[in-house]
Order: structure tokens, then sequence, then C-alpha cells
């Protein structure tokens, strides 16, 4: 695709002296720098996606009552904002050389899958931790109703769904591109300088002149005194030109907030919606005779789950419940191919380790929540198959919803033979 570049934007010369801006009104203000409006007003946050937006041309009228209410309140300093950086696009390459992102998030889920399932397969076989065994070896072969090939066979099914809608998904993106982070991290300084224009009058408001007392702080605190007059930092203009320039804290916070905080933030409601598909849907496949018998009994037929059983389910219920859910989550949050990748593996890895059969102290999945292998254990069991229906992350939904398993672990083998031996 051509590199676009955006033109750079009109800069209003500064008014030589402070008080001068005050002729300047909100309207003739909004008028006058189109560019930077457009900018604040709708610049997204993960940049990559919405590459080919035209900065010049948006509506004055779509991000005008943003800067209307920015501009509510006068100020007697320059009301001037830094230029916004100019930017080309470009593709952006593969993470690895020797395979395409579009494969990696298709293919990387599979690979954690059977690679954590191996290892703790090979646990298993070793016999390597039986003091953390949620159940002994015997137990999987006489109480499960399934075998191994049975179990691998449906998963391999379940992947091979898992990649088909995935393909549909990765297809409809658009293609990602780069070089426009440093011009996504200006919006935000830019969005970060127009709330502190609200600055003097909520300071006003409480009876203070945010003039005097940014004039008063200005020789100890001049990053506080160029916060209190509402975002003016004669020192952050830049020695070349006149323009105004963005203080340090300012482009600190905006990289914090789009390289940390946006992508915290897009994992966190992703989790939290495959959370909460995952718990309604589950808790009526058991409420519906018909769904439980159909499709989820298929999951249960584990009552002592493994590691590699972690997908073992009716190939509707397998798309349903993980792919579609995830699925949603990954277009919802608008996630790009990358940060898909990472949340289908991490959900992946967690979905394992939840029916990995041991109790590990030492697992950090398992210490991160208290929805982990035993919590799930409880599930599978005849005695607690009615409660402990959220998965993969968190128990939230039990816990608000009162499902929770309260009662003792009950026909825990393991620890009885534990008991046995040590009397
Ligand atoms: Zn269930
Ligand atoms: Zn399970």
């Amino acid at each position: 695709m051509e590199p676009t570049s955006r033109p750079p934007p009109r800069v209003l010369p500064r008014p030589p002296t402070a008080s001068r801006a005050l002729l300047v009104s909100p309207a003739r203000t909004i008028l006058r720098r189109p560019s930077h409006i457009a900018g604040a007003g709708i610049a997204p946050a993960n940049g990559e996606r919405e590459a080919m937006v035209n900065h010049t041309t948006a509506s004055i009228a779509e991000a005008a009552p943003a800067l209307a209410a920015a501009m509510a309140n006068d100020t007697l300093f320059d009301t001037a904002l830094p230029p916004l950086p100019t930017y080309s696009l470009e593709p952006t390459g593969d993470v690895l050389s020797w395979i395409s992102d579009f494969w990696l998030s298709l293919l990387l889920p599979i690979a954690v899958y059977w690679a954590m399932s191996l290892f703790f397969h090979a646990i298993d076989v070793l016999d390597l931790f039986p003091q953390y065994r949620l159940h002994t070896p015997d137990e999987i072969l006489k109480r499960n109703h399934a075998s191994r090939y049975e179990v691998a066979r449906d998963v391999v099914i379940q992947q091979i769904i898992q990649v088909v809608t995935g393909a549909a998904l990765a297809i409809t993106e658009p293609p990602e591109m780069k070089g426009k982070s440093h011009y996504d991290v200006a919006v935000w300084a830019t969005r970060l300088r127009l709330a502190q224009r609200a600055m003097p009058g909520m300071l006003s408001a409480l009876g203070l002149n945010a003039t005097a007392l940014s004039k008063s702080l200005s020789a100890a605190h001049p990053l506080l005194a160029g916060a209190i007059a509402g975002g003016y930092y004669p020192v952050a203009a830049t020695a070349e030109s006149s323009a105004p320039g963005f203080a340090p804290w300012e482009m600190a916070v905006a990289k914090l907030i789009y390289h940390v905080l946006i992508p915290g933030l897009q994992f966190f409601v992703a989790v939290f919606f495959l959370d909460t598909w995952q718990y309604f849907l589950h808790r009526l496949m058991h409420v519906n005779r018909w769904m439980y018998t159909t499709f989820h009994s298929r999951h249960h037929r584990l009552y002592v789950p493994y590691a590699y059983g972690a997908l073992y389910n009716h190939p509707l219920e397998g798309f349903l419940l993980d792919t579609l859910g995830a699925g949603i989550a990954f277009k919802l949050t608008r996630m790009t191919v990358r940060q898909g990748t990472c949340f289908f593996a991490f959900s992946t890895i967690k979905t394992v380790d939840d029916h990995c059969g041991y109790a590990f102290p030492w697992d950090p999945l398992q210490l991160i929540t208290s929805n982990n292998a035993a919590y799930h254990d409880i599930h599978h069991q005849t005695w607690g198959i009615k409660t402990n229906f959220s998965q993969p992350f968190f128990t939230f939904w039990d816990g608000l919803l009162n499902t929770k398993y309260k009662g003792p672990r009950r026909n825990r083998v393991a620890e009885k033979e534990r008991e046995a031996k040590s009397k």
C-alpha cells in the first residue's frame, strides 16, 4: 500500500503577550485550528488499524464539542496547541521471519496447547510430583469414560474448526500498518493538554485565582504552575521554532496511556468478556437437560481431567464456548492480530493448566487467580458438578451468583492415600 503522509498542521502564531489570548474567542480558536481539533477528536488510540484517516479534512463539528468544553474556561495564557507530528505508514512486518503473523495467530495456540500438554503428560507418566496430584493415576484409568485416543481426536477436530474460524477472522481484519505511534502519542498528549484547560475554571469555582497561583509557583514548580494555568509550558517550545511543545510529563503520560494502559485495558476487557460468555453458556448447558446430554456431557466424561483433555468437547460446544467466545472478545476490544495471538495463546495456556490434574504451589498461573486446576477439578466431580462454572480466568461470576463450591473436598483419593501412608 502507498505510504500516506499528513501535511504539517498550520500553526497559529503565538500572541506576543499572554493577555492577547483573551481576545481570541473560543469560536474563533476552533475555526483557526482544524488540524488540532481533528487530531484530538478522532485519532484512534490503536493507531495502526485506522491508518488512512485524513486528519486535515475531518469535520470540525465532530470534534468541536470537546474543544468547546475545554475552551469554556478562559485562560490568560496562550491557547495554541503544540503541532501534531507528521507520519508515513508502511505495512507492519511479521514478528518472525519464518512464519507470517497470520499463520502464527492460527498455529501458536495449537502449538502451546500440545507443548504444555506434553509437559504435563511427562510429569504424569514419570510421576514426578505425586505430592501435588489431585487424583491418582489409577483414577484416570477407572473413572474416565473416554479413551486417550477419543480425547486427542476430538481436540484435533476442535482445533481444525478453530483454525478455520480464526482464518476467517484474520482475513476480515484490515491490513496492519506501522509508523503512526508517535502521532497517536502526540494525540494523547493533546488530550491531556485539553483536559488541563479546565484547571483555571475549576480553581476559580473554588474561589482561587489560577493566574496568580500559577505565577507564584512558576519559579519553584514550573510544571505545576503550567498545569494550573491550563497547560501552559513556555519552556516546552522547541528552540528551532516558536511553536509550542509538550511538557516532558505530558509526553511520558501519553506514552504510558498509549503503550501500556490501553493495551492493558483491551486485554482486561477481553478476559472479562470471555469469562462472562463462558460462565453463562456453561451454566446453561448444565441447566438445560437437552443441551447437557447432547453437548456438554462429553466434556464431563473426564471425571479426572488431564492437560490435553481441556478442549475435549462436542465440536459445537467447543466452537461456541472457546472459539467464538475468544473471537468475539478479539473483535470487541479491537485488538491487533499480534495482540489477538497473545490473547488466544494465553487463554489456551490457562485452560490447559486448569485441567492439568495438579495443584502446584509454584505454578504462577494457579496463583494469579483462585480459578485454577483444583477449582475446576471440583466441577468435574459428581459432587461438585453443579458448582464452579466459572472459566477460564476468574471466579467472579461464581462468587457473584453464588455458584461457588463451599463444601469440603470429598473423594480425593490422593489425599486419602497420603493419609493412610502417614499413619
Ligand atoms: Zn460443565
Ligand atoms: Zn473442564
